[in-house]
């Protein structure tokens, strides 16, 4: 084998010619199933490989586990269970999946523990915000209706939501919603997988990807081979799972598929008595302005999120054509942070002027619907993409490794892998600053090149 760098597929990768007597055939199967990224649906996807019973995988990961930079290395997310649906239900594939991660919070041992049933309150106050909800359509037993301040508050302790909320309207869903513990999830999901016999590597040196590697034979047919990682090492893959999240699009060419979107977040610290009479309260999600979670019961921290559109960071290439291009920071827009305060000035004015205790930005990959990305890579039969998660991709942890196995294994469901399917014919004339059905913020995609101040926050 030798590399040959001239001849590279585009992005980080590299081609290594394989001569026709090399027994690629024998030898590729032993190679262990390689999946690039340790975040959510990496590490979902690698506790289900070692649920079925697959005893050569290996998960790489550029931080040590849980990721400093995974979304999902979070002190919460939302989720709403769904039943599954009817075989003509016209929504087959999302109701599909939500089931499969319904069952999996209710049953499986490894995520049950941080699913917390508090309810939801799904909220807005624009017009579109408001038709996006749909909250005509969302009359059930267990929902109630909120059409005034008085509506809200009633739906907490007392004291607790004494702002105003100009406006705002929404359903209480008071069963099968709320948030589950996003660290402590993704952190279980990884000991299980490890216990059942995945190796994990991870670190800035051992576990970076920096490039995928390729192969070609003589007749010129091309494939996926591995990955390398910073210290130079590479790893020979049977097959590749590419779940690198927002970070994926540095590696091949998605054709305008995914676009790396950020969103930002804050915490404020509460004390252990605070902390206790904001215990047990609903999510409260404003799709005009954003929403907040109950403190967690080891830091007591209240995490706080401002809902908008996303940022990108566009950087140009010399043709004129952009591409959002993601980094870490530990840190928001002060702009951001505004709004935060904003948010608590509406909902909890108590709270608003306290200093953030943490804030970091987070990144996502945007479909142009929305759907997810689960397919096999059109020109390189051995890459599998788990990509595309699109700002909704954590709730899915305890089930989304059973679709992406089901995948690779070819036994998807016909409906589910065409509307995962790698669809470049959506992207063609992609719209970069397309809102995708987001609200609030300046009801427009942001720039983080245009961005003049940040927050500078102690990370404590
Ligand atoms: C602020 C915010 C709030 C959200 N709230 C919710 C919510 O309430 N409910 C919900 O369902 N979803 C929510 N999401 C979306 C959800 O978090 C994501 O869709 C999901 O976590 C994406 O999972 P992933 O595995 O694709 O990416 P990630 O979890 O980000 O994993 C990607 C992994 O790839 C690794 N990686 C990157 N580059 C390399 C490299 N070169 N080499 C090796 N490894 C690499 C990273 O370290 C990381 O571990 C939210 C997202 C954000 C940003």
């Amino acid at each position: 084998m030798h590399a040959d760098q001239s001849s590279q597929p585009p992005s980080l990768s590299i081609v290594i010619r394989i001569d026709s007597t090399y027994p690629a055939d024998v030898t590729m199967l032993q190679w262990p199933i390689l999946i690039i990224g340790a975040g959510t649906w990496g590490a979902s996807t690698a506790l289900h490989l070692a649920r079925r019973g697959y005893t050569n995988v290996t998960v790489l990961d550029a931080y040590p586990q849980p990721s400093a930079i995974s979304a999902g290395n979070d002190v919460n997310k939302i989720v709403s269970f769904t039943d599954p649906p009817a075989d003509d239900d016209p929504e087959f594939v999302n109701k599909t999946f939500f089931a499969a991660l319904t069952k999996g919070f209710q049953h499986d041992p490894v995520f049950k523990p941080h699913f917390h049933n508090v309810g939801n309150i799904i909220s807005a106050f624009s017009a579109g915000g408001l038709k996006h909800i749909g909250r005509r359509d969302r009359r059930g037993a267990d929902i109630v209706e909120l059409d005034s301040p008085e509506d809200f508050r009633s739906a907490f302790p007392s004291g607790i939501l004494s702002g105003p909320l100009p406006g705002w309207k929404g359903y209480w869903r008071k069963n099968g919603a709320g948030w589950v513990h996003a660290r402590n999830a993704l952190v279980s999901a990884i000991t299980e997988a490890q216990r059942l016999g995945v190796t994990f590597i991870g670190g800035e040196s051992e576990g970076k990807v920096v490039r995928l590697l390729f192969s070609s034979n003589n007749n010129g047919a091309q494939d996926i081979i591995g990955a390398e990682t910073a210290d130079g090492k590479q790893h020979l893959a049977s097959k590749v799972i590419l779940a690198a999240g927002a970070n994926a699009d540095q590696f091949l060419d998605f054709k305008k598929q995914l676009r790396p979107t950020a969103w930002t977040l804050a915490h404020i610290r509460m004390s252990p008595e605070e902390a206790k009479a904001y215990r047990n309260l609903p999510v409260l999600f404003n799709a005009d302005q954003g929403f907040f979670i109950e403190p967690d019961e080891e830091n007591h921290e209240l995490k706080i999120c401002d809902e908008h559109p996303g940022y990108c960071n566009w950087v140009y290439a010399s043709d004129g054509e952009r591409r959002s291009v993601p980094f870490a920071r530990h840190q928001i827009p002060l702009e951001s942070a505004e709004r935060i305060r904003g948010l608590l000035r509406a909902t909890m004015p108590q709270l608003a002027e306290r200093p953030f205790s943490f804030a970091r930005i987070c990144w996502c990959a945007d479909t142009v619907d929305r759907n997810f990305l689960i397919d096999y890579h059109p020109d390189y039969p051995s890459l599998l993409l788990a990509v595309g998660a699109s700002g909704r991709g954590f709730a899915h942890i305890p089930s989304i490794g059973g679709f992406i196995v089901d995948r690779l294994e070819g036994r998807m469901d016909e409906r589910i892998a065409t509307a995962v399917r790698w669809r470049p014919e959506q992207a063609v004339d992609r719209d970069w600053d397309d809102t995708q059905n987001r609200f609030g913020g300046p009801y427009a995609v942001m720039d983080f090149q245009k961005v003049e101040g940040w927050t500078d926050v102690e990370d404590s």
